[in-house]
């Protein structure tokens, strides 16, 4: 054969097997989104036992090869961190009855990711939304996606906005709902704990949504990290909500996120943290010395629970001792509460959102658009970081 027609069959032969594989991938990515659309229709929670398999082979929690920021439509921002951008999103280009399918569109620019040294917390956050992926009150991550410069966590859209915005108009919450927002933080902070060995170390009322139903989602999983037997000695957190070992670096483990529960059922009932100052250095000193004055109107277990929980000394600090979350679950102060029951949401929250629709977005502020300039992600980052990125 005259090698011009070989090389014409050759050519044609690859492009019949490019096109097969195009169609293979295009195949692949409708069925992510008719699997997104249907889960979103449903959001059910998983059992303990199922979301700790392999994220791979859970519901949710995937890192997807097909899915591509075209295959969603942004509709409004919702919110933004110091290099993330959150978006009100909808599937693109579906029939109508998946029109009410609304998600969070978590998207973060791998040349700011580096800029400002967050490499490794945005993989810790990736990794933990996946691992934690299907507990009922934690923001479900669906799935996480790439492209060369961006990546993209996709969650379920949480319609009510921040605890702390209801906390800040009520000035404080009565009893009974600080208690049921308290019991379903304990939930979260047993399954992460000893359950996947992980300390939060950034619970604050700014990190807690409230969705549809009016129960809690932790929402940001950048300071989560796999901690295990051993303690860990970087400082991040917010000053208010810090524990002694934080600040003294003496290095810290998972009894972080029990003091911080302690000063967040404090802020619940009383309408501010109980360490304040203009000064971060007053607060640190105050929180070292861990002296809480408690108003003359809280109960008797409410004290009780919170000085158990803002003890400085590590040992003896109310869930971090022997039994763990069980020592904090069996408190009177819970006494009310049927912890089954509300693992499957079958209590109804104290607060439900007032929403037309499912995409109201009523609960979140207005945000400037994106800035149009963004500098790019160069070759020479690409060679060093690529790596860092490949399993997102
Ligand atoms: P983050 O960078 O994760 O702290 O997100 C920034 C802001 O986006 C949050 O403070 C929320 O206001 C908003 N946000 C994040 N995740 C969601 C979600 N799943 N649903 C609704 N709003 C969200």
């Amino acid at each position: 054969m005259a090698p011009a027609m070989l090389s014409k069959m050759l050519h044609r032969m690859s492009q019949s097997q490019g096109d097969e594989g195009y169609d293979a991938n295009r195949q692949q990515r409708e069925q992510e989104k008719q699997h997104l659309a249907d889960w979103e229709a449903q959001k059910e929670p998983l059992e303990v036992d199922e979301i700790t398999k392999d994220p791979q082979k859970k519901p949710v929690g995937h890192s997807s090869k097909y899915l591509r920021k075209e295959d969603f439509d942004l509709i409004k921002t919702l919110g933004t961190g110091t290099f993330a951008r959150v978006w009100l999103a909808k599937i693109a280009n579906r029939k109508e009855r998946d029109n009410n399918k609304v998600f969070a569109l978590k998207i973060l620019r791998k040349t700011d990711v580096i800029r400002l040294k967050q490499v490794e917390h945005v993989r810790n956050e990736r990794n933990t939304l996946a691992a934690v992926a299907g507990h009922p009150f934690i923001t479900t991550m669906v799935a996480s996606f790439q492209d060369n410069d961006t990546l993209y966590m996709l969650l379920e859209y949480c319609p009510g906005g921040e605890v702390f915005s209801y906390l800040r108009r009520a000035r404080r919450f009565n009893e009974p709902t600080s208690q049921f927002y308290a019991a379903e933080i304990v939930l979260i902070l047993e399954f992460l704990h000893e359950k996947e060995g992980v300390a939060y170390r950034d619970l604050k009322p700014e990190n807690i949504l409230i969705d549809a139903e009016g129960h809690l989602k932790l929402v940001d999983f950048g300071f989560a990290k796999k901690i295990e037997e051993r303690e860990t000695y970087t400082l991040c957190g917010t000053p208010e909500y810090l524990a002694p070992e934080v600040i003294r670096n003496t290095g810290h483990g998972t009894a972080v996120d029990w003091w911080a529960f302690g000063i967040l059922i404090y802020e619940f009932l009383v309408g501010q943290p109980p360490f304040w100052d203009q000064n971060p250095m007053k607060i640190y000193e105050q929180i070292v010395e861990g002296k809480v004055r408690y108003p003359s109107a809280m109960s008797r277990d409410a004290r009780d629970i919170i000085g158990g929980l803002c003890t400085v000394d590590v040992t003896k600090r109310l869930g971090n001792v022997k039994g763990g979350a069980s020592t904090v679950k069996s408190h009177p102060w819970f006494k009310d509460i049927n912890w089954d029951e509300l693992y499957h949401r079958k209590m109804q929250g104290p607060i439900v959102p007032h929403l037309k629709s499912a995409d109201d977005t009523r609960n979140f502020d207005e945000y400037d658009a994106e800035p149009v300039h963004r500098d790019a992600y160069t070759k020479e980052m690409q060679q060093k970081y690529e790596s860092a990125f490949a399993d997102f």
